[in-house]
């Protein structure tokens, strides 16, 4: 009818052009483009093949949300419900052609399916999707302004490669096209943001325990799963994923956590024993002496072949700065104290 491309984008993408011919408010097929543009950014997490529907939604207004058409979309987060894309009457799929969009090509009325509540991890990323990364809906881990890109791709990741134990991916496909496998595919995600962050951080202390005892970084004991992992989390609000990760690995991984992912995630509360000397204005060997007679706190880590590496917490560092700034202004006095006194005596 407005005698353009008769492709979805190619219509979408003349908003003006599309308003004057059809007669539409502007403002609305303005917005239309600007939600066929963040849905084409989902590239491969299209839902392809079948619609998806919360009947709820259709119940208050009988339209397509857009979101619905992201693959990892399950759920409703207005109505806390799962979303449907199988017929409870015929058992097809709902088909993009069929002739109403309350209704299922079979007749069966949609607006009254049943649908199973979802979870919180569903409402998490229903409410990430809908808003385009904006909030997670009051649920933790509480995320706002996120990039959408990022949050699938750690989902990605998480769901993936949710097992430790298996070197590959627990499933081949990480775009599921039906919400039945979507469910399966996310079903990780329940188990990781319950009760968070205890359930990421227990998850996160069984890879550590699963990983390799030879592995001195952290890169090397977590593989892969990590460094997919820091790409998407070292800034922005999905770094709460790797704060988690670096503390945990703080206080159980015996080797080289990444000093510069912690003090990215502000978690660097250790010096390496050479930049503390650097900052106390000693040398290295004499603070190693120092701390080897007890006289500050430290801690050891495995140096692959060559041994242990000290480090000190920052604040030890501190102290001993203090103190020895105190010392020197200390052995600063003398020579003021003899000026007195020669010009006592004078
Ligand atoms: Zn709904
Ligand atoms: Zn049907």
């Amino acid at each position: 009818m407005a005698g353009v491309s008769p492709t979805r984008t190619g219509l979408l993408a003349q908003p003006d052009y599309l308003a004057s011919a059809l007669q539409l408010d502007s403002a609305w097929t303005q917005s239309l483009a600007e939600r066929e543009a963040t849905a084409r950014t989902w590239r491969s997490h299209h839902r392809f093949g079948h619609d998806a529907v919360c009947p709820q939604c259709l119940m208050s207004s009988v339209h397509l949300r857009s979101v619905w058409e992201h693959c990892y979309a399950v759920a409703c987060h207005h109505h806390g419900r799962q979303l449907v894309d199988q017929c409870p009457a015929c058992g097809d799929y709902l088909s993009h052609s069929r002739e109403r969009i309350e209704l299922c090509q079979c007749g069966h009325d949609l607006r009254f399916v049943q649908t199973p509540s979802a979870t919180p991890a569903q409402l998490w990323l229903a409410s990430l999707l809908s808003t385009a990364g904006a909030h997670s809906g009051g649920i933790e881990p509480r995320i706002a302004g996120a990039q959408m890109s990022d949050v699938t791709q750690l989902v990605r990741v998480l769901c993936q490669q949710f097992d430790a134990t298996v070197p590959g991916p627990r499933q081949r496909a990480a775009a599921p096209s039906s919400i039945q496998g979507a469910v399966s595919f996310l079903r990780p995600l329940d188990a990781l943001l319950s009760d968070w962050p205890y359930s990421f951080e227990t998850h996160v202390a069984e890879r550590i325990a699963a990983g390799s005892p030879q592995a001195r970084t952290l890169n090397a004991l977590l593989g892969r799963w990590y460094q997919q992992l820091k790409t998407v989390t070292t800034s922005g609000p999905l770094q709460v994923f790797l704060k988690v990760v670096i503390e945990v690995a703080a206080r159980d991984f015996n080797g080289i956590v990444d000093h510069l992912v912690a003090a990215e995630v502000g978690l660097d509360s250790y010096l390496p024993v050479a930049e503390a000397a650097k900052q106390l204005g000693i040398g290295r060997d004499s603070l190693v002496q120092h701390l080897k007679e007890g006289k500050a706190n430290y801690r050891t880590r495995r140096l692959g072949a060559r041994g242990l590496c000290y480090e000190m917490p920052k604040d030890e560092v501190g102290r001993l700065k203090s103190e020895r700034e105190r010392w020197i202004s200390i052995d600063a006095e003398p020579p003021r104290v003899l000026r007195r006194l020669f010009s006592l005596r004078g």
